[in-house]
């Protein structure tokens, strides 16, 4: 004769805890599936954490060239030089940024899995409580002279979340942050030409 002691699940008594054990495993395989899935919807590429690079105070620089603009730092140094000199705007004295080598990373560690699914095609770059996040998976093979204008369209959101962060509405915020992004591409003049 062979005894057979079935354990209940602790959360439902009246499952066997195998019963409950399956269910978590099914849920872990679930789980895996869904990240799976994203990674090959976005690329095949899997998420990893960006890099973080914080510009802090930067020397005034005004790129003459395309390859002036060697770096994030450089690009961000020559945007907030025309914010400060040019604009007389209130701009913060350092800047974050976090850059994705993919888009995989870009919408689990950037967007987070809370907010999936997001249209991960069609976002290239973002600005959230003043730090920038930015896919370098579509950005691939560009110079950071010609990310420029993204990076000052988002550079205009970190003005206005330090300003306080008020409340307003999202034409203003995005009129606000495209308005920057011209007005550092017109103070740019000639040179813009040599920078796309
Ligand atoms: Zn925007």
């Amino acid at each position: 004769m062979i005894c057979e002691t079935v354990k209940r699940d602790s959360k439902n008594p009246h499952l066997p805890q195998t019963f409950g054990w399956l269910v978590n495993r099914h849920m872990h395989y679930v789980t895996l599936n869904a990240l799976l899935l994203v990674s090959l919807v976005v690329g095949c590429d899997f998420p990893r954490r960006p890099e973080a690079v914080t510009i802090s105070d930067p020397v005034e620089i005004r790129p003459d060239k395309p390859s002036d603009v060697m770096s994030p730092a450089d690009a961000i140094s020559a945007i907030m030089t025309i914010c400060r000199k040019d604009l007389n705007l209130p701009t913060p004295d350092s800047v974050r940024l976090s850059l994705y080598r993919n888009s995989a990373s870009f919408a689990s560690y950037g967007q987070g899995w809370s907010n999936l699914p997001i249209d991960v095609d069609n976002i290239t770059a973002f600005t959230r409580r003043g730090e920038i996040h930015l896919d370098l998976g579509k950005t691939r093979g560009k110079r950071w002279g010609n990310l420029i204008d993204i990076l000052a369209h988002e550079y205009g959101h970190a003005i206005h979340y330090s300003l306080g962060n008020r409340p307003t509405t999202r034409w203003f915020d995005e009129g606000f942050a495209g308005w920057v992004a011209a007005r550092v591409l017109h103070s740019l003049g000639g040179k813009i030409t040599m920078l796309h």
